[in-house]
């Protein structure tokens, strides 16, 4: 089952000549872009101060140059949205840098309308480093082909992708190793990571707790996804709500968010217990003052261990884990909500949505 809901972030806001513009350019086909020879970039024009605003962004009109040897040209289908995005604006990167006056770095799907390298024929769907743009043009070496009739392309950034349903499923079988009966919980529940690695812990007998933004998202957790509680940490206080529901503790915590959620649970720890380090979105908006866990000794008190990953440090783990969310997803046994924003021009506007909690499942910008 894949359930899509589509993103009216913005509607109400006024558009800018430009987006004006690209609104008419977006509707074009994959043949009639290439021949009108423009690809839609968005570029980093300014680093954020503290959010990442709409005015860093630019979208670009960019003529295509003729195809070098050795390269293809994709259209891109979906460009994903991910909160590690937003470190990446920034002086120092979490992971990568993007530069000022540069694509903005993305994971997306598409297909490839135009070859010059043998094996890599038009029309496959490949995944890949594509960045925020309608026309990537570069060397195959980093793309990856993808079966384009499994389901709609997004498939394979949402349940398949890699900083996504991969990330999910590398975490909970390789770190966080969710046993039967024990009490699970995850931050940014209701998100892309968090929506996946739900799931796998009720698939493991774990009793589930989601911790997320609003009654929509905890109503689509619990009625939708099988989790047995939600904690709106917008309008509850996390670590009383923890207390109640599991009073014998937590004995594993998947951790999106980090600050003051992280101190709730670590207060909140059973004996032995496991607190997996994903991510931590709330801290991304200032990265050079990061504020970390006050309630660290917790983990002496409780013997418990913390444990951070990242996906792409398991790469042997990789075909295991889309081998495994291929088949949940053919049994109809998993599901991600997809959260799909429309066109290139709506991406300035897309980490603001994602950092004020806008989606629900995995957020994308379709071209
Ligand atoms: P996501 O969960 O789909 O979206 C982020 C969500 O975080 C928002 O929807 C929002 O939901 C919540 N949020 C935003 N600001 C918050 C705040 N200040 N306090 C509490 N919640 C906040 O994003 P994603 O791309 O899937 O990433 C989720 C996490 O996974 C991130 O920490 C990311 O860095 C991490 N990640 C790690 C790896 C890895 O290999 N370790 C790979 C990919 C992603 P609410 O409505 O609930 O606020």
């Amino acid at each position: 089952m894949l359930s899509v809901s589509i993103g009216v972030g913005f509607q109400d806001q006024p558009l800018p000549f430009y987006r004006v513009t690209i609104v008419c350019l977006a509707v074009l086909t994959d043949e009639s872009k290439l021949m009108a020879n423009l690809n839609q970039a968005v570029i980093l024009v300014k680093r954020p101060d503290r959010d990442a605003t709409p005015d860093c962004f630019e979208v670009q009109s960019q003529a295509l140059q003729t195809l070098a040897a050795g390269e293809v040209r994709v259209a891109v289908a979906y460009v994903s949205v991910d909160a590690g995005t937003r470190t990446m604006l920034m002086g120092e990167g979490f992971h990568r840098q993007v530069p000022l006056g540069g694509v903005v770095l993305a994971g997306a799907v598409g297909r490839i309308v135009e070859s010059n390298v043998e094996d890599w024929a038009v029309g496959q769907a490949v995944r890949g480093p594509l960045g925020a743009q309608t026309i990537a043009t570069l060397k195959p070496d980093l793309l990856e082909k993808v079966d384009g009739d499994l389901g709609p392309l997004s498939l394979h950034l949402g349940l398949l992708g890699g900083s996504t349903g991969v990330t999910a499923w590398i975490g909970m079988t390789q770190v966080a190793k969710v046993q039967p009966g024990e009490v699970f919980v995850v931050s940014a529940a209701a998100g892309a990571v968090g929506c996946v690695a739900g799931q796998i812990a009720k698939k493991a007998g774990a009793r589930v707790i989601g911790i997320a933004g609003g009654d929509r998202k905890g109503a689509y957790l619990t009625s939708q996804l099988g989790f047995d509680a939600v904690i709106d940490y917008k309008s509850q206080d996390v670590a009383s709500e923890l207390k109640r529901l599991a009073p014998a503790g937590v004995n594993v915590f998947f951790d999106n968010v980090g600050g003051a959620i992280l101190d709730a649970v670590l207060d909140n720890l059973a004996l032995r217990a496991r607190v997996v380090i994903c991510g931590a979105v709330s801290q991304y908006d200032n990265m050079t003052q990061v504020q970390g866990p006050s309630l660290y000794l917790r983990l002496a008190e409780r013997q418990s261990v913390m444990e951070g990953f990242a996906y792409f440090h398991f790469p042997e783990a990789i075909p295991e884990a889309k081998a495994a969310i291929s088949q949940w997803i053919k049994e109809d046994s998993i599901t991600l909500p997809e959260e799909i924003l429309p066109g290139i021009e709506s991406y300035p506007n897309a980490l603001g949505f994602m950092f004020s909690g806008g989606n629900l499942g995995k957020l994308m910008v379709k071209i």
